[in-house]
């Protein structure tokens, strides 16, 4: 049941990329298995899928012991500087950078784990209050700093885009996060590239794949939908 759904959500991002001239090789699909439990995991896994996101970091930690292939792991959830040494040599990629602070821990750490470390940087584009993740206004600036840390690079923007009941409503966050990322990109500043925009859930991933999207962050499309009285 959980390959049938996971099919479903393949084949729209092939027609997205279709829609929008893309190839699709160039979009990447992190299954988010925050709240499910291992055996759903697997099941994905089995499928081919390698990239799962979690966002909380004991869950994270807890699923990467526990689970015996090797997988590669997303943390998109809001991180706290206290708890960034649990996982730095376990990801692959921090979706949810959002600080100087932050990635400052997050460079010590991996100078400490003797580690390299990717992250995106967050954006708050739609600007609400109830989200995380910085102002376009502050992303250049932020990168600027962030740059210059050891062991941390900057693969690109991420955005959590507004829970809407139309996804044409979230076109124009979508379409704005690749534009900052077009100018933060002719900026050509050292350690910093721009190759991921991680953009577009469930209810979204096709507008924003339209939009340039390269990674989208899909959970309840694949596992269903989540209890959180577990
Ligand atoms: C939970 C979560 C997702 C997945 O949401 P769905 O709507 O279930 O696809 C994507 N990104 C982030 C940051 C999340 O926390």
């Amino acid at each position: 049941m959980l390959k049938d759904n996971l099919q479903a959500v393949q084949d729209n991002i092939s027609k997205a990329c279709q829609k929008a001239g893309r190839d699709v090789s160039e979009v990447t699909l992190i299954a988010v298995s925050k709240t499910k439990p291992l055996s759903d995991l697997e099941e994905i896994l089995d499928c081919g899928v390698l990239e799962f996101g979690e966002n909380k970091v004991q869950e994270l930690c807890d699923k990467e012991e526990r689970i015996k292939s090797p997988v590669h792991w997303h943390m998109i959830g809001h991180l706290q500087t206290n708890k960034v040494k649990y996982i730095v040599d376990k990801v692959t990629l921090i979706h949810s950078v959002d600080s100087v602070k932050l990635a400052k821990q997050i460079s010590k750490e991996a100078e400490k784990k003797n580690v390299d470390v990717n992250i995106l940087i967050e954006v708050n584009v739609a600007q609400e209050e109830s989200k995380f993740g910085i102002t376009t206004e502050e992303t250049l600036a932020l990168i600027r700093e962030v740059a210059t840390l050891p062991r941390v690079h900057i693969k690109g923007l991420m955005t959590i885009a507004p829970f809407v009941s139309d996804p044409e409503d979230n076109r124009m966050v979508f379409r704005t996060l690749k534009q900052l990322s077009v100018h933060i990109d002719a900026e050509h500043i050292e350690n910093v590239s721009m190759e991921v925009l991680s953009m577009g859930m469930t209810n979204d991933y096709m507008v924003a794949i339209e939009e340039g999207a390269t990674m989208v962050r899909v959970g309840t499309g694949i596992f269903g939908a989540r209890n959180y009285n577990i």
